[in-house]
Protein backbone atom coordinates (compact mmCIF):
# COMPACT_ATOMS: atom_id res chain seq x y z
CA UNK A 1 0.00 0.00 0.00
CA UNK A 2 1.09 3.63 -1.18
CA UNK A 3 0.93 6.67 1.06
CA UNK A 4 2.06 9.99 0.22
CA UNK A 5 2.99 12.50 2.95
CA UNK A 6 2.11 16.25 2.96
CA UNK A 7 3.58 18.31 6.04
CA UNK A 8 2.38 21.83 5.80
CA UNK A 9 3.84 25.07 7.66
CA UNK A 10 5.74 27.58 6.58
CA UNK A 11 8.15 27.37 9.77
CA UNK A 12 9.07 24.26 8.35
CA UNK A 13 10.15 26.17 4.72
CA UNK A 14 12.20 28.07 6.72
CA UNK A 15 14.04 25.96 9.03
CA UNK A 16 12.17 27.28 12.08
CA UNK A 17 10.57 23.84 12.79
CA UNK A 18 12.51 20.86 11.93
CA UNK A 19 9.84 18.53 10.37
CA UNK A 20 10.02 15.77 13.16
CA UNK A 21 6.60 14.67 11.78
CA UNK A 22 7.42 13.53 8.57
CA UNK A 23 9.79 11.34 10.00
CA UNK A 24 8.03 9.76 12.39
CA UNK A 25 5.36 8.52 10.32
CA UNK A 26 8.35 7.36 7.71
CA UNK A 27 9.08 5.21 10.90
CA UNK A 28 5.11 4.30 11.69
CA UNK A 29 3.70 3.96 8.21
CA UNK A 30 6.49 1.42 7.51
CA UNK A 31 6.19 -1.12 9.94
CA UNK A 32 2.32 -1.11 9.96
CA UNK A 33 2.92 -1.95 5.91
CA UNK A 34 2.46 1.11 4.31
CA UNK A 35 4.95 2.63 1.75
CA UNK A 36 6.07 6.10 1.61
CA UNK A 37 6.75 6.77 -2.12
CA UNK A 38 6.96 11.08 -1.68
CA UNK A 39 7.39 13.68 0.93
CA UNK A 40 6.28 16.94 0.17
CA UNK A 41 5.92 20.27 2.18
CA UNK A 42 4.34 23.47 1.48
CA UNK A 43 3.46 26.78 3.12
CA UNK A 44 0.73 27.28 5.17
CA UNK A 45 -1.16 29.06 2.11
CA UNK A 46 -4.22 27.70 0.32
CA UNK A 47 -2.91 27.26 -3.38
CA UNK A 48 -0.01 25.04 -2.78
CA UNK A 49 -1.88 22.61 -0.49
CA UNK A 50 -4.38 22.52 -2.61
CA UNK A 51 -2.25 21.96 -5.72
CA UNK A 52 0.05 19.20 -3.60
CA UNK A 53 -3.28 17.01 -2.45
CA UNK A 54 -4.90 17.32 -5.13
CA UNK A 55 -1.47 15.53 -6.92
CA UNK A 56 -0.68 13.62 -4.30
CA UNK A 57 -4.89 12.37 -4.47
CA UNK A 58 -4.11 11.59 -8.47
CA UNK A 59 -0.71 9.90 -8.24
CA UNK A 60 -0.88 7.54 -5.13
CA UNK A 61 -4.67 7.62 -3.64
CA UNK A 62 -3.38 7.98 -0.59
CA UNK A 63 -2.21 11.17 1.15
CA UNK A 64 -1.91 12.04 5.19
CA UNK A 65 -0.50 15.91 6.16
CA UNK A 66 0.18 17.31 9.36
CA UNK A 67 -0.13 21.03 10.23
CA UNK A 68 -2.79 23.77 9.85
CA UNK A 69 -5.56 22.17 11.34
CA UNK A 70 -5.36 24.77 14.45
CA UNK A 71 -7.91 27.89 14.58
CA UNK A 72 -5.89 30.75 13.27
CA UNK A 73 -6.36 32.32 10.35
CA UNK A 74 -3.02 30.19 9.16
CA UNK A 75 -4.79 27.10 9.39
CA UNK A 76 -6.60 25.94 5.97
CA UNK A 77 -6.30 22.66 5.39
CA UNK A 78 -9.57 21.42 5.81
CA UNK A 79 -11.66 23.99 4.08
CA UNK A 80 -8.59 23.49 1.36
CA UNK A 81 -9.36 19.92 1.35
CA UNK A 82 -12.89 20.12 1.81
CA UNK A 83 -13.42 22.10 -1.00
CA UNK A 84 -11.29 19.73 -3.35
CA UNK A 85 -13.76 17.07 -2.10
CA UNK A 86 -16.67 19.29 -3.06
CA UNK A 87 -17.83 18.64 0.56
CA UNK A 88 -19.63 21.36 2.12
CA UNK A 89 -18.15 22.24 5.72
CA UNK A 90 -21.08 21.47 8.20
CA UNK A 91 -20.99 21.97 12.43
CA UNK A 92 -20.54 18.85 14.38
CA UNK A 93 -22.48 19.25 17.80
CA UNK A 94 -20.87 16.37 19.62
CA UNK A 95 -17.02 17.73 18.37
CA UNK A 96 -18.28 21.43 19.65
CA UNK A 97 -19.39 19.96 23.01
CA UNK A 98 -16.12 18.32 23.60
CA UNK A 99 -14.03 21.26 22.22
CA UNK A 100 -16.58 23.53 24.54
CA UNK A 101 -16.03 20.77 27.72
CA UNK A 102 -12.30 20.48 27.21
CA UNK A 103 -11.96 24.71 27.58
CA UNK A 104 -14.13 24.19 30.90
CA UNK A 105 -12.09 21.60 31.90
CA UNK A 106 -9.01 24.18 31.99
CA UNK A 107 -11.55 26.94 33.75
CA UNK A 108 -11.34 29.29 30.48
CA UNK A 109 -14.13 30.61 28.14
CA UNK A 110 -14.13 29.07 24.34
CA UNK A 111 -12.88 31.62 22.26
CA UNK A 112 -15.46 31.99 19.14
CA UNK A 113 -12.60 30.98 16.71
CA UNK A 114 -12.74 27.74 18.13
CA UNK A 115 -15.87 27.43 16.86
CA UNK A 116 -14.74 26.77 13.39
CA UNK A 117 -12.70 23.69 14.90
CA UNK A 118 -15.97 22.10 15.03
CA UNK A 119 -16.93 22.06 11.12
CA UNK A 120 -15.68 19.41 9.74
CA UNK A 121 -15.88 18.44 5.35
CA UNK A 122 -19.33 16.59 4.93
CA UNK A 123 -19.68 13.05 5.42
CA UNK A 124 -15.76 12.46 7.59
CA UNK A 125 -14.72 10.30 9.86
CA UNK A 126 -13.46 11.91 12.98
CA UNK A 127 -10.86 10.99 14.55
CA UNK A 128 -10.98 11.85 17.90
CA UNK A 129 -7.92 14.48 19.61
CA UNK A 130 -8.18 14.19 23.64
CA UNK A 131 -4.49 15.80 23.43
CA UNK A 132 -5.54 18.86 21.51
CA UNK A 133 -8.89 20.61 20.38
CA UNK A 134 -8.45 19.99 16.51
CA UNK A 135 -9.48 16.65 15.48
CA UNK A 136 -7.82 14.46 12.45
CA UNK A 137 -10.19 14.10 9.88
CA UNK A 138 -10.53 11.06 7.68
CA UNK A 139 -11.89 12.13 4.02
CA UNK A 140 -12.42 9.80 1.49
CA UNK A 141 -14.25 8.78 -1.86
CA UNK A 142 -13.71 7.05 -5.12
CA UNK A 143 -10.76 9.26 -5.97
CA UNK A 144 -8.56 7.86 -2.38
CA UNK A 145 -8.24 9.46 1.23
CA UNK A 146 -6.59 12.62 2.06
CA UNK A 147 -6.26 11.94 6.16
CA UNK A 148 -5.64 15.12 8.37
CA UNK A 149 -3.50 15.40 11.43
CA UNK A 150 -2.55 18.24 13.27
CA UNK A 151 0.85 19.86 13.58
CA UNK A 152 1.74 19.71 17.09
CA UNK A 153 4.10 16.45 17.12
CA UNK A 154 2.77 15.22 20.43
CA UNK A 155 -1.03 15.31 18.87
CA UNK A 156 -0.14 13.87 15.97
CA UNK A 157 1.39 10.76 17.43
CA UNK A 158 -1.60 10.20 19.44
CA UNK A 159 -3.86 10.23 16.66
CA UNK A 160 -1.28 8.37 14.07
CA UNK A 161 -1.40 5.72 16.78
CA UNK A 162 -4.61 5.36 17.99
CA UNK A 163 -6.46 6.07 15.10
CA UNK A 164 -5.21 6.02 11.66
CA UNK A 165 -2.39 2.95 11.61
CA UNK A 166 -5.10 0.26 13.21
CA UNK A 167 -7.22 1.49 9.99
CA UNK A 168 -4.59 1.24 7.89
CA UNK A 169 -3.53 -2.35 8.81
CA UNK A 170 -7.07 -3.01 8.66
CA UNK A 171 -7.22 -1.89 4.89
CA UNK A 172 -4.24 -4.11 3.90
CA UNK A 173 -5.83 -7.18 5.79
CA UNK A 174 -3.95 -10.15 5.04
CA UNK A 175 -1.47 -8.84 2.27
CA UNK A 176 -0.08 -6.59 4.51
CA UNK A 177 3.95 -6.51 3.91
CA UNK A 178 6.03 -4.60 6.53
CA UNK A 179 9.09 -3.23 7.03
CA UNK A 180 10.29 -3.87 10.42
CA UNK A 181 13.87 -2.81 12.56
CA UNK A 182 15.73 -3.41 15.94
CA UNK A 183 18.74 -1.95 17.30
CA UNK A 184 21.30 -3.36 19.11
CA UNK A 185 22.89 -0.33 21.15
CA UNK A 186 26.33 -0.87 21.85
CA UNK A 187 29.38 1.34 23.83
CA UNK A 188 33.18 1.66 23.93
CA UNK A 189 33.73 -0.25 20.75
CA UNK A 190 34.94 0.76 17.54
CA UNK A 191 32.69 0.64 14.37
CA UNK A 192 35.40 -1.59 12.97
CA UNK A 193 35.99 -3.57 15.77
CA UNK A 194 32.79 -4.47 15.93
CA UNK A 195 32.70 -5.45 12.15
CA UNK A 196 34.99 -8.07 12.95
CA UNK A 197 32.76 -9.86 15.91
CA UNK A 198 29.81 -9.04 13.34
CA UNK A 199 31.25 -9.80 10.11
CA UNK A 200 31.03 -13.88 10.00
CA UNK A 201 27.33 -13.56 11.09
CA UNK A 202 26.47 -11.17 8.11
CA UNK A 203 25.94 -13.22 5.20
CA UNK A 204 23.57 -15.42 7.63
CA UNK A 205 21.12 -12.82 8.19
CA UNK A 206 20.19 -11.95 4.30
CA UNK A 207 17.70 -10.79 3.16
CA UNK A 208 17.18 -9.05 6.42
CA UNK A 209 19.97 -6.07 6.37
CA UNK A 210 22.45 -4.92 8.80
CA UNK A 211 23.52 -1.18 9.28
CA UNK A 212 25.86 0.36 11.56
CA UNK A 213 25.06 3.78 12.94
CA UNK A 214 28.20 5.72 14.79
CA UNK A 215 26.94 8.32 16.96
CA UNK A 216 28.89 9.87 19.99
CA UNK A 217 26.60 7.41 22.15
CA UNK A 218 28.33 4.60 20.77
CA UNK A 219 27.57 2.21 17.47
CA UNK A 220 23.77 1.20 17.05
CA UNK A 221 23.68 -1.67 15.25
CA UNK A 222 20.28 -2.03 13.19
CA UNK A 223 18.97 -5.09 11.67
CA UNK A 224 15.69 -4.09 9.08
CA UNK A 225 13.51 -6.57 7.69
CA UNK A 226 12.01 -5.65 4.34
CA UNK A 227 8.61 -6.30 2.76
CA UNK A 228 7.58 -9.12 4.66
CA UNK A 229 4.32 -10.39 6.73
CA UNK A 230 4.44 -9.20 10.31
CA UNK A 231 5.46 -12.37 11.96
CA UNK A 232 7.67 -13.32 9.90
CA UNK A 233 9.58 -10.11 10.13
CA UNK A 234 9.42 -10.20 14.07
CA UNK A 235 10.43 -13.88 13.59
CA UNK A 236 13.71 -13.87 11.65
CA UNK A 237 14.40 -10.16 13.65
CA UNK A 238 14.11 -11.96 16.82
CA UNK A 239 16.58 -14.64 15.54
CA UNK A 240 19.43 -12.40 14.11
CA UNK A 241 18.91 -10.04 17.30
CA UNK A 242 19.45 -13.15 19.66
CA UNK A 243 22.71 -14.24 17.01
CA UNK A 244 23.84 -10.43 17.33
CA UNK A 245 23.71 -9.76 20.77
CA UNK A 246 25.97 -13.47 21.29
CA UNK A 247 28.40 -11.94 18.81
CA UNK A 248 28.71 -8.45 20.23
CA UNK A 249 29.00 -9.42 24.14
CA UNK A 250 29.59 -7.20 26.65
CA UNK A 251 29.82 -4.22 24.27
CA UNK A 252 26.24 -3.71 24.25
CA UNK A 253 24.06 -2.23 26.82
CA UNK A 254 20.69 -3.01 25.22
CA UNK A 255 18.05 -2.58 22.30
CA UNK A 256 16.18 0.61 20.52
CA UNK A 257 15.86 3.32 22.78
CA UNK A 258 17.76 2.46 25.58
CA UNK A 259 19.58 4.68 27.75
CA UNK A 260 22.57 3.77 29.17
CA UNK A 261 22.13 5.89 32.39
CA UNK A 262 19.00 4.18 32.64
CA UNK A 263 20.58 0.77 32.55
CA UNK A 264 22.98 1.46 34.39
CA UNK A 265 21.04 2.40 37.51
CA UNK A 266 18.96 -0.38 36.91
CA UNK A 267 22.31 -2.44 37.83
CA UNK A 268 23.07 -0.70 40.64
CA UNK A 269 19.45 -0.83 42.35
CA UNK A 270 19.54 -4.53 41.98
CA UNK A 271 22.45 -5.22 43.84
CA UNK A 272 21.70 -2.37 45.92
CA UNK A 273 24.14 -0.13 45.23
CA UNK A 274 24.41 3.82 45.92
CA UNK A 275 26.09 6.08 43.50
CA UNK A 276 28.29 9.49 43.71
CA UNK A 277 30.00 11.20 40.99
CA UNK A 278 33.03 13.22 40.70
CA UNK A 279 33.31 15.34 37.39
CA UNK A 280 35.88 17.93 35.92
CA UNK A 281 35.20 18.08 32.25
CA UNK A 282 31.99 17.04 31.98
CA UNK A 283 30.60 19.33 33.80
CA UNK A 284 28.06 17.61 35.60
CA UNK A 285 27.02 15.86 32.32
CA UNK A 286 26.88 12.68 33.92
CA UNK A 287 25.08 13.87 37.34
CA UNK A 288 22.28 14.97 34.59
CA UNK A 289 22.37 12.08 32.53
CA UNK A 290 21.55 9.88 35.88
CA UNK A 291 19.02 12.21 37.06
CA UNK A 292 17.06 12.42 33.66
CA UNK A 293 16.24 8.86 34.99
CA UNK A 294 13.02 8.70 36.65
CA UNK A 295 13.38 7.65 39.69
CA UNK A 296 16.99 8.04 40.27
CA UNK A 297 16.57 9.21 43.55
CA UNK A 298 16.47 6.03 45.44
CA UNK A 299 20.19 5.41 43.56
CA UNK A 300 22.03 8.76 43.08
CA UNK A 301 22.94 10.12 46.31
CA UNK A 302 25.12 12.86 44.02
CA UNK A 303 28.16 14.63 42.56
CA UNK A 304 30.97 17.26 43.04
CA UNK A 305 31.62 19.33 39.66
CA UNK A 306 35.74 19.54 40.74
CA UNK A 307 36.62 21.61 37.80
CA UNK A 308 39.44 23.87 39.14
CA UNK A 309 42.02 21.71 41.04
CA UNK A 310 41.61 23.40 44.39
CA UNK A 311 38.07 21.60 44.41
CA UNK A 312 39.83 18.31 43.30
CA UNK A 313 42.01 19.11 46.72
CA UNK A 314 39.38 20.45 48.88
CA UNK A 315 36.27 18.65 48.05
CA UNK A 316 37.67 15.38 46.91
CA UNK A 317 41.03 14.69 49.00
CA UNK A 318 42.83 14.77 46.00
CA UNK A 319 46.43 15.31 47.17
CA UNK A 320 47.87 18.29 45.91
CA UNK A 321 51.51 16.10 45.45
CA UNK A 322 49.50 13.97 43.42
CA UNK A 323 48.23 17.03 41.23
CA UNK A 324 51.31 18.11 40.93
CA UNK A 325 53.46 15.20 40.10
CA UNK A 326 50.95 13.95 37.19
CA UNK A 327 48.78 16.52 36.74
CA UNK A 328 45.14 17.14 37.00
CA UNK A 329 43.83 14.55 33.49
CA UNK A 330 45.90 11.35 34.96
CA UNK A 331 45.49 7.80 36.61
CA UNK A 332 46.73 8.86 39.84
CA UNK A 333 44.23 12.20 39.68
CA UNK A 334 40.83 10.41 38.36
CA UNK A 335 41.68 6.90 41.40
CA UNK A 336 41.95 9.65 43.82
CA UNK A 337 38.68 11.13 42.92
CA UNK A 338 37.11 8.43 42.99
CA UNK A 339 38.16 7.19 46.30
CA UNK A 340 37.20 11.06 47.56
CA UNK A 341 33.77 11.39 45.90
CA UNK A 342 33.03 7.58 47.86
CA UNK A 343 34.05 9.35 50.76
CA UNK A 344 31.90 12.67 50.91
CA UNK A 345 28.74 10.98 49.42
CA UNK A 346 29.50 7.63 51.47
CA UNK A 347 28.59 5.80 48.49
CA UNK A 348 28.73 2.34 47.23
CA UNK A 349 30.37 3.39 44.09
CA UNK A 350 31.64 6.43 41.92
CA UNK A 351 32.50 7.52 38.59
CA UNK A 352 35.22 9.99 38.40
CA UNK A 353 36.02 11.70 35.10
CA UNK A 354 38.89 14.58 34.28
CA UNK A 355 39.73 15.52 30.75
CA UNK A 356 41.42 17.78 28.14
CA UNK A 357 37.69 19.15 26.25
CA UNK A 358 39.66 21.50 24.04
CA UNK A 359 39.81 23.36 21.56
CA UNK A 360 42.52 24.35 23.81
CA UNK A 361 44.98 22.87 26.42
CA UNK A 362 46.11 20.09 24.25
CA UNK A 363 50.19 18.81 24.80
CA UNK A 364 51.45 16.04 22.54
CA UNK A 365 51.70 13.83 25.59
CA UNK A 366 47.92 14.96 26.58
CA UNK A 367 46.38 15.89 23.29
CA UNK A 368 43.17 17.41 23.34
CA UNK A 369 40.56 14.38 23.95
CA UNK A 370 42.25 13.16 26.29
CA UNK A 371 40.04 12.06 28.62
CA UNK A 372 40.92 9.64 32.44
CA UNK A 373 37.84 7.56 33.78
CA UNK A 374 37.71 5.31 36.92
CA UNK A 375 34.78 3.86 38.57
CA UNK A 376 34.78 2.12 41.75
CA UNK A 377 32.94 -0.74 43.29
CA UNK A 378 33.23 -0.67 47.39
CA UNK A 379 37.31 -1.25 47.45
CA UNK A 380 38.17 -1.90 43.79
CA UNK A 381 38.92 0.79 41.22
CA UNK A 382 38.98 0.89 37.16
CA UNK A 383 40.53 3.58 35.78
CA UNK A 384 40.84 3.62 31.68
CA UNK A 385 42.40 5.74 29.59
CA UNK A 386 40.77 7.20 26.27
CA UNK A 387 41.39 9.91 23.96
CA UNK A 388 38.26 10.86 22.32
CA UNK A 389 37.66 12.67 19.05
CA UNK A 390 35.63 15.45 18.03
CA UNK A 391 34.97 19.26 19.11
CA UNK A 392 34.38 20.14 22.88
CA UNK A 393 31.03 19.30 23.01
CA UNK A 394 31.61 15.53 21.12
CA UNK A 395 34.47 14.93 23.65
CA UNK A 396 32.32 15.67 27.08
CA UNK A 397 29.76 13.54 26.03
CA UNK A 398 31.33 10.94 24.74
CA UNK A 399 33.41 11.17 27.99
CA UNK A 400 29.95 11.37 30.00
CA UNK A 401 28.95 8.26 28.29
CA UNK A 402 32.33 6.28 28.78
CA UNK A 403 32.38 7.05 32.41
CA UNK A 404 28.56 5.67 32.56
CA UNK A 405 30.05 2.05 30.52
CA UNK A 406 33.17 1.72 32.65
CA UNK A 407 30.84 0.64 35.60
CA UNK A 408 28.34 -0.92 33.97
CA UNK A 409 31.07 -3.17 32.79
CA UNK A 410 32.75 -3.04 36.15
CA UNK A 411 29.24 -4.00 37.81
CA UNK A 412 29.10 -7.14 35.36
CA UNK A 413 31.96 -8.62 36.47
CA UNK A 414 31.63 -8.10 39.85
P1 LIG B 1 -2.75 24.09 16.38
O1 LIG B 1 -4.09 23.59 16.76
O2 LIG B 1 -1.81 24.12 17.57
O3 LIG B 1 -2.75 25.38 15.61
P2 LIG B 1 -2.08 22.87 13.87
O4 LIG B 1 -2.61 21.57 13.37
O5 LIG B 1 -2.66 24.10 13.25
O6 LIG B 1 -2.17 22.92 15.43
P3 LIG B 1 0.40 24.00 13.21
O7 LIG B 1 -0.19 25.31 13.58
O8 LIG B 1 0.79 23.82 11.80
O9 LIG B 1 -0.56 22.84 13.59
O10 LIG B 1 1.62 23.66 14.14
C1 LIG B 1 1.50 23.63 15.55
C2 LIG B 1 2.86 23.42 16.20
O11 LIG B 1 3.41 22.19 15.80
C3 LIG B 1 3.89 24.47 15.84
O12 LIG B 1 4.68 24.79 16.98
C4 LIG B 1 4.75 23.82 14.82
O13 LIG B 1 6.07 24.33 14.85
C5 LIG B 1 4.68 22.37 15.19
N1 LIG B 1 4.74 21.58 13.97
C6 LIG B 1 3.95 21.72 12.90
N2 LIG B 1 4.28 20.88 11.92
C7 LIG B 1 5.33 20.16 12.38
C8 LIG B 1 6.15 19.12 11.82
N3 LIG B 1 5.91 18.67 10.58
N4 LIG B 1 7.15 18.62 12.56
C9 LIG B 1 7.36 19.10 13.80
N5 LIG B 1 6.65 20.07 14.38
C10 LIG B 1 5.63 20.61 13.69
MG1 LIG C 1 -1.84 26.17 13.97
Amino acid sequence: MNVEVLTIGTELLLGYTVDTNAAELGRALAAAGAEIVRRTTVADRPEPIRASVAEALNRTGFVITTGGLGPTRDDMTKTVVAELFGRRLVLDERLLASIQARFDRMGRPMPAVNRTQAEVPEGAVILSNPRGTAPGLWVEDARGVVVLLPGVPREMRGLLVDEVLPRIVTRQGSARRVVRSRTLRTTGVSESALAERVGPIEPEIAPLTLAYLPSVDGVDLRVTAWGLEPTDAEARLGVVVERLKAAVGEHTYGEDDADLAAVLLEALRRQRHRLGVAESCTGGMIGERITNVPGASDTFIGGVVAYADVIKTAALKVPLETLEAYGAVSEETVRAMAEGAQRLFSADCTIAVTGIAGPGGGTPEKPVGTVWLAARVHTSTRALRRVLPGDRDDVRRRAAQAGLDLLRRLLAET
